[in-house]
């Protein structure tokens, strides 16, 4: 094009051209009268420019061919589609063919959501160069509509005046953050004031919460490290925070590391350097050779006489049979319960908790406080408080409530072997050589002016 020769001319150029103005609307006419391009700049860079500093030639830019307008229009409570594109001054029918070309791929009255940032394209009807800057005709060009954050809508003009849609999706670049830091508060709280996102701290703690008592276990002077993934668009914006890939928390000098891995079912888990999966199921039957003879729900109670619910199950056994810790947990009860009889609670996370009544006496050193870990005998079976014969009457609570042991679907851990164990290690391996190096100092350098770059964050 024309254009282009004239866009970037060289300083000596820029000069003459503001000199001799006159010259260059003669030039300007030329050019559009019989289209001799070359002449132009060929003429103007001729004539010999005094080296005296010259004001931004603004009337080079304004022979330029009218740019298209883009415009980003942010969506308000109440906006529809129409109005938003015609207030970005798309033309009402022509914004109309837009939207209708939208069937099957977005639906304004689903997807579009207060806060959304739409890009507006308005290309001009003429591409002849001008001085005019106001009362030239646009037309509807193009339409970015933000779905996710790795995914948008395009809408385009066709030559024939209609319009395409298709669903894109966005280019991004995932970059691995490492945070690190001591705990003297929460692991909540010194997390977040780490750098560590919020989304990212509730998913670091439930990882953890098969394993780790939040309200228990964790004390001054603990430690934690993460490294979590996140996504950056186009302009170096940060889109999304992702996945944890490693963690580990230093609970009173015991290392607790965990990688995440995919299962050999292809599901997401998180495994301890060994290659053990943390997710612990429930236990259903805490003891051997127990006959279920109680299920859960209402019936008529054996020495109360009247119908209540039969908030557990019961488990016929003969007195002395050892009943286990139906998960690893704290041990939050351990002693007589009212008709409970002598009675355990062990608190497994923040959700669950089991109960066993009837207890015939408890395993030595179960008492309030102490963790046990799943399997691990706690007491015996009995007859004590309000019990007609030796059994296990057991519970499982969630969120407080007693819920149906038999109806739990808790996914239970796997134990990585051979192959999958080999794949493990050297994933876990790639995953600690990648923490530590995003520790070393050039890096931290590298990225530290980033403006959302934090200090506590080891890089960004
Ligand atoms: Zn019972």
């Amino acid at each position: 094009m024309t254009f282009d020769l004239r866009r970037k001319p060289g300083l000596a150029g820029i000069v003459a051209v503001v000199l001799l103005l006159p010259a260059l609307a003669y030039v300007a006419g030329a050019i559009v009268g019989n289209g001799t391009e070359r002449d132009a700049p060929a003429q103007v860079e001729t004539t010999a420019a005094p080296p005296a500093p010259a004001p931004e030639p603004v009337i080079v830019a304004k022979l330029e061919p009218p740019k298209p307008i883009v415009r980003t229009m942010a969506i308000e409570n109440g906006d529809n589609l129409m109005d938003v594109l015609v207030n970005a001054g798309a033309e009402r029918a022509e914004a109309h063919v837009a939207i209708q070309s939208l069937k099957g791929v977005y639906d304004p009255r689903r997807d579009l959501r207060v806060g959304d940032k739409l890009q507006v394209t308005l290309g001009p009807v003429s591409m002849e160069p001008t001085t005019q800057t106001e009362g030239l005709d646009y037309y509807l060009s193009s339409l970015r509509l933000p779905v996710t954050y790795d995914r948008e809508v395009l809408v385009d003009r066709e030559d024939a005046g209609s319009f395409v849609a298709r669903e894109v999706e966005l280019p991004l670049e995932t970059e691995f953050v490492r945070v690190s830091g001591q705990i003297d508060s929460s692991l909540f709280v010194n997390g977040r004031d780490a750098g560590i996102p919020i989304s990212v701290l509730i998913e670091l703690i439930r990882i953890y919460s098969f394993d780790v008592d939040f309200q228990r276990d964790i004390w001054n002077g603990d430690s934690f490290e993460i490294m979590f993934e996140r996504q950056r668009n186009a302009d170096d914006v940060i889109v999304n925070n992702g996945d944890v890939h490693y963690a580990k928390l230093t609970l009173r000098g015991t290392q607790l590391p965990l990688y995440r891995f995919e299962t050999s079912k292809g599901t997401i888990d998180y495994f301890t350097a060994k290659g053990e999966s943390v997710r612990k199921a429930l236990m259903k039957t805490p003891l051997d050779g127990a006959r279920l003879s109680s299920r859960f729900g209402k019936r008529k109670h054996p020495i109360l006489g009247y119908t209540r619910l039969h908030a557990g199950v019961d488990f016929a056994a003969p007195t002395g049979t050892p009943i286990y810790a139906a998960g690893d947990g704290t041990v939050v009860m351990a002693t007589v319960n009212g008709g409970y009889g002598k009675y355990i609670k062990i608190r497994h996370n923040g959700t669950y908790s089991t109960a066993y009544a009837h207890l015939n006496g408890y395993a030595r050193g179960v008492r309030s406080g102490k963790r046990v870990r799943q399997g691990q005998v706690i007491g015996y079976v009995g007859s004590t408080g309000r019990s007609t014969g030796p059994h296990l009457h057991y519970e499982i609570h969630r969120d407080g409530r007693q819920i149906n042991p038999l109806a739990l679907k808790l996914p239970s851990g796997e134990k990585l072997k051979g192959e999958r164990l080999a794949a493990f290690q050297v994933h876990r391996e790639s995953l600690d050589t990648h923490f530590a190096a995003l520790a070393s100092p050039h890096l931290v350098a590298n990225r530290s002016d980033q403006p959302d770059c934090d200090g506590n964050v080891d890089t960004c």
